[in-house]
């Protein structure tokens, strides 16, 4: 059965599917959010209810988590003031208040003793940073029974003011709770931020290296930013708060030049105004008074991060589906990743979301960033690995090409030897026929003026030689059939001063094939051995008739071979032993040693039958004839 051919799937079909496993990515990631709760310590020792005030003389209860109103001025701290219950019974335990989530700073006062101030800690100041602190109380603090615990929340930057339901108990029950956030929110980052700066480093490597590959240096510019801005402290100077609150938006920037370079996209007038929104936060918290700065960081800072996130993901995922490329559809889908959880952010700052107020963004993007990183960092070991395999190639194209070279060089070198050869014998054969030949005429007719038929026959006799080593010097290029003609007038001449008839049957239209091993020092030999078969016959069988039969064989291997065949009609002799062993010579001379020996130097195959109704003379020649016989210059004489 055929298997029907599947016919290629329309082009939006493509683009739902592309949407459809983003929407279950995105799905994916919120139910990802939602699923782990994040460490806390054992519900008892949580104070749930508080009095509040921002002059320390009007008290008001309020209920924890507070959420600080936005009417209170960023810059008046907010006081919270509760109480706890404190064994003294735990005396040898070390107690802590720990406060999960705060935004942005927080003091704590214990029986009206400062034991923490976040804003003296580096790392804890970062708002996006979701850190967790916890302070021990210094035992000679506490007394039995209710002890008094008072926060002070700080407010800067874009988020409202927050704090969480703070924990006052052992500090070995509260411990476990900070250290897993911690690990989170304080060490996980850091790790990221490290591998991000490597990461980022090789691929400014590679880009220092192949300017070419705008790509890479767009993305470790975009890695250096998000690496720079992980170690900048918060509360800090102006401009490591404009720096701040424009890196988001900067390396969002960067990352769209990255992902237009990579699809081959152009972005060239107007991939300059993506720089804006970050220059704008940048020059507000140099320039502007310092409550601007939340403003313009909601308007301009933070929706930027939105539309370019998108606007990468977009351009990543129009690439992806245009070109059915896998490894665009991944990083797309990272992008999809970062772009819900910047949704998440944005309405946990807009106070849209309930809940602890982790912020996750920059985590998620950060560890993005990485992935994108190690893809295109295996995308390019796989381009050097493709460029090993063609150099490989060309190596062997060059050494093959220097092989077919060599070897039309040995033969242009064998070409012009055969030319000159040729020229030679050109030569050769004109002095010959023009010299010798002429004078063994002159011989002839001298001889017969004066009646000296013994000159005359030899000299006749010589004549006809010169001429057949004249003719047998013709190049022929492999074409028997040719030599065969005027032996055959030459033969016919000297049978007919004999009275004997000449039967002469080529059995194939084209006579014998081609045979492009023999060369003219073959051929003679040839001539010479049918010579000999036609002179024994006229001397020794007394034949009336003298058969020459042409015919074209295939060999055993299907290649084509001929056969020549010289047969009387006489009375034959013993050819047994002839033919077994060529070294044993009948009574009377070496004509057919010497028949042997020519057709063994061609590469042919001679056999000689002979018997009351005559002598029959075969002459097997194979297409390989004169292939491996010796060359010219080992050639039998006589
Ligand atoms: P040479 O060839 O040296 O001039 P030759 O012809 O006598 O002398 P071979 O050609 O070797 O010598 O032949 C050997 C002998 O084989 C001949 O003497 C002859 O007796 C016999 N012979 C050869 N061919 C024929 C033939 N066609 N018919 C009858 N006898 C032959
Ligand atoms: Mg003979």
């Amino acid at each position: 059965m055929v298997a029907p051919i599947p016919l290629p799937m329309p082009k939006n079909r493509w683009i739902a599917g592309y949407l459809l496993v983003q929407a279950v990515i995105a799905l994916l990631c919120v139910i990802l959010f939602y699923r782990p709760d994040l460490p806390l310590p054992p519900h008892e020792y949580r104070l749930t209810h508080a009095e509040v005030s921002t002059d320390a003389k009007t008290w008001t209860q309020a209920q924890l988590p507070y959420f600080r109103p936005r009417d209170i001025p960023p810059d008046t701290p907010v006081l919270l003031r509760t109480e706890f219950a404190y064994p003294s019974a735990d005396a040898e335990k070390a107690w802590s208040i720990f406060i999960p989530r705060f935004t942005s700073g927080v003091e704590i006062v214990v029986n009206g003793a400062v034991i923490l101030d976040s804003r003296r800690m580096r790392s804890v100041g970062r708002i996006d940073r979701n850190v967790a602190v916890i302070a021990p109380i210094p035992l000679a603090l506490l007394h039995d029974g209710a002890n008094e615990l008072v926060v002070r929340l700080h407010l800067w930057g874009p988020l409202t003011g927050y704090l969480d339901a703070p924990y006052a108990g052992p500090d070995s029950e509260l411990r476990q709770a900070y250290g897993g956030r911690a690990f989170l929110f304080a060490t996980l980052p850091l790790a990221l931020a490290i591998w991000q700066a490597m990461v980022g480093m090789i691929l400014g490597l590679i880009f220092f290296a192949r300017p070419h590959e705008r790509a890479y240096g767009w993305l470790a510019a975009a890695m250096a930013v998000g690496t720079v801005q992980h170690f900048i402290p918060m509360p800090a100077s102006a401009l490591l708060r404009g720096l701040l609150g424009a890196s988001g938006s900067l390396e969002c920037a960067l990352a769209v030049h990255f992902a237009a370079h990579l699809t081959g996209l152009r972005i060239r007038p107007w991939g300059v105004f993506l720089f804006l929104p970050a220059a704008l936060v940048l020059l507000t918290a140099l320039l502007g008074p310092a409550e601007l700065l939340p403003t313009i960081y909601g308007l301009f800072g933070l929706p930027s991060i939105g539309l370019f996130v998108s606007m990468v993901a977009v351009i990543l995922g129009r690439a992806a589906v245009a070109r059915r490329d896998w490894s665009l559809a991944y990083l797309g889908s990272t992008l999809t990743v970062v772009a819900v959880f910047w949704v998440h952010d944005a309405m946990t700052i807009m106070d849209a979301l309930p809940g602890e107020r982790i912020l996750l963004g920059r985590l998620s993007y950060s560890t993005v960033l990485i992935a994108i990183g190690l893809g295109l960092t295996w995308r390019f070991v796989q381009a050097l690995n493709q460029a090993d395999d063609f150099t490989a190639r060309l190596v062997e194209q060059v050494r093959e090409a220097e092989k077919k070279l060599r070897a039309s060089f040995a033969r242009e070198e064998e070409q012009s030897r055969k030319e000159a050869l040729a020229a030679e014998r050109t030569r050769l054969m004109r002095d010959l026929h023009d010299g010798l030949g002429g004078q063994l005429v002159s011989i002839v007719a001298m001889a017969e003026q004066t009646g000296g038929t013994k000159i005359g026959d030899a000299a006749r006799a010589a004549l006809k030689d010169l001429r057949l080593v004249i003719d047998a010097m013709e190049e022929i290029d492999g074409d028997l059939m040719l030599v065969l003609g005027s032996w055959r007038e030459r033969m016919a001449a000297q049978l007919r001063a004999h009275d004997i008839a000449l039967s002469w049957q080529v059995l194939k239209p084209e006579g014998l094939p081609i045979f492009p091993g023999l060369r003219p020092w073959h051929v003679i030999q040839i001539v010479r051995l049918l010579d000999e078969a036609v002179t024994n016959a006229i001397k020794h069988s007394g034949a009336g008739t003298l058969k020459v039969v042409i015919d074209s064989v295939a060999g055993d291997d299907g290649s084509p071979g001929g056969r020549i065949t010289i047969e009387d009609d006489g009375r034959g002799f013993c050819a047994q032993e002839a033919s077994s062993d060529p070294g044993h010579r009948l009574p009377g001379g070496r004509g057919l040693l010497n028949m042997k020996k020519r057709a063994e130097f061609c590469g042919a195959t001679l056999d000689i039958a002979s018997g009351g109704n005559g002598t029959r003379v075969d002459l097997w020649l194979p297409a390989s004839a004169g292939l491996a016989a010796p060359g010219e210059a080992s050639f039998p004489h006589g």
